[in-house]
């Protein structure tokens, strides 16, 4: 073969490049008006039987020289990259996304308190709320470091059914009182549905915890709240789905909604659970929602909560979770991990000397 006619014939696979590029950027269009088509109907974008029957149809008519075992990956590596692109145009319009809302979202709370944008929250109490002594001790401890928000489990969603399983209602109460008497906020996890509207008069942000990050009829009925919700990272949750999970919350009407990331499942042991740092940027970058950390829950210990804190802050978190107890070892719950009082004021001081706590 001369160099000219090889050159003759790299000219014509050229041009064939570029008609199968625009073939294939044409078909790209038409998925996309299907996908809006679709999504107008609320019928799945992923049709495997009108897949399969593209594929017959194309076997069908394949002379070669290609296999039909290759006709049908080819193209279904062009039905592939044909969904993904309509998935990729849901993830654009996602509620929780940047894509959606460029500027940070900040949840006002009563009394003017923020969470997100400029000042940073620390949020700081008893795993469980167990007694009004208890609880009034930590509230007391706490207005004097100057918290605003306080944290204490009431509905506790406990491994084993003999541990401790909250307060319940009297719980919430408790908190409440507390919370008033020193001038602070609340935040309590609910676990059930019905007893989300019980809970408002007492609590000033609802938790959802990680067990229940993905309780859709919970995180539905959440959505129908005027009321923050703080909604915490699944125990093996990738970061798609935690936001998704918030997703269901916003989809109802309630854009008052905090991510808080409290650690996965890993191999590792040494801690209770693994601090995914990399969560706090790569979610304040796909979301505008404000991103806090659980050092307690994330760590279970207490020697590195500081510079955990301090990590989660340079990330760009906008406030940290931290368990407080005035007596923990005689905790009803999570004994090893919470801090005392003392240790809470030198750990608070050590994370604002840092200068990262805005
Ligand atoms: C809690 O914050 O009280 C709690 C139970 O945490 P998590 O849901 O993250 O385990
Ligand atoms: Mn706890």
């Amino acid at each position: 073969m001369t160099n000219v006619e090889l050159d003759g014939l790299r000219a014509r696979l050229d041009e064939i490049n570029g008609q199968l590029l625009e073939l294939i950027s044409e078909r790209a269009q038409v998925v996309q008006e299907i996908g809006v088509v679709k999504e107008k109907q609320g019928v799945p974008k992923f049709d495997p039987e009108r897949e399969k029957a593209m594929l017959e149809k194309l076997v069908a008519s394949n002379k070669g020289p290609f296999t039909s075992g290759t006709i049908r990956s080819l193209f279904k590596q062009i039905f592939a990259a044909s969904l993904d692109l309509q998935s990729d145009e849901h993830k654009k319009s996602l509620l929780v996304s940047r894509k959606t809302r460029k500027e940070d979202t900040v949840i006002v709370l009563p009394g003017d308190i923020t969470i997100g944008g400029l000042s940073s929250v620390m949020v700081a109490g008893p795993c469980s709320v167990e007694s009004e002594l208890q609880t009034r001790t930590v509230a007391a401890a706490l207005q004097k470091a100057g918290i605003k928000v306080m944290r204490g489990g009431a509905f506790k969603p406990r491994t084993s059914p003999y541990d401790f399983q909250g307060l319940g209602m009297d719980g919430l109460r408790i908190l409440r009182e507390a919370a008033d008497e020193y001038g602070l906020l609340t935040i309590s996890e609910i676990v059930d549905p019905a007893h989300l509207e019980p809970a408002l008069d007492y609590v000033d942000i609802i938790q959802i915890g990680a067990r229940n990050m993905q309780n859709f009829e919970l995180l539905k009925a959440a959505g129908e709240l005027n009321k923050p919700v703080l909604l915490k990272r699944g125990l093996a949750a990738t970061m798609e789905e935690f936001l998704h999970a918030a997703e269901y919350i916003m989809s109802r009407g309630n854009t008052q909604v905090m991510l808080i990331e409290r650690g996965i499942r890993t191999y590792e042991k040494w801690t209770r659970n693994t601090l995914d740092i990399s969560a706090v940027p790569i979610l304040k970058q796909e979301s505008h929602l404000p991103v806090l950390v659980d050092v307690t829950h994330s760590t279970g210990r207490k020697d590195i909560l500081i510079p955990c804190a301090k990590a989660a802050l340079a990330a760009g978190a906008d406030g940290i979770m931290v368990e407080v107890h005035p007596d923990p070892a005689t905790a009803l719950s999570d004994a090893a991990q919470q801090l005392n009082i003392e240790e809470f004021n030198t750990f608070f001081s050590e994370v604002k000397a840092s200068g990262l706590f805005r």
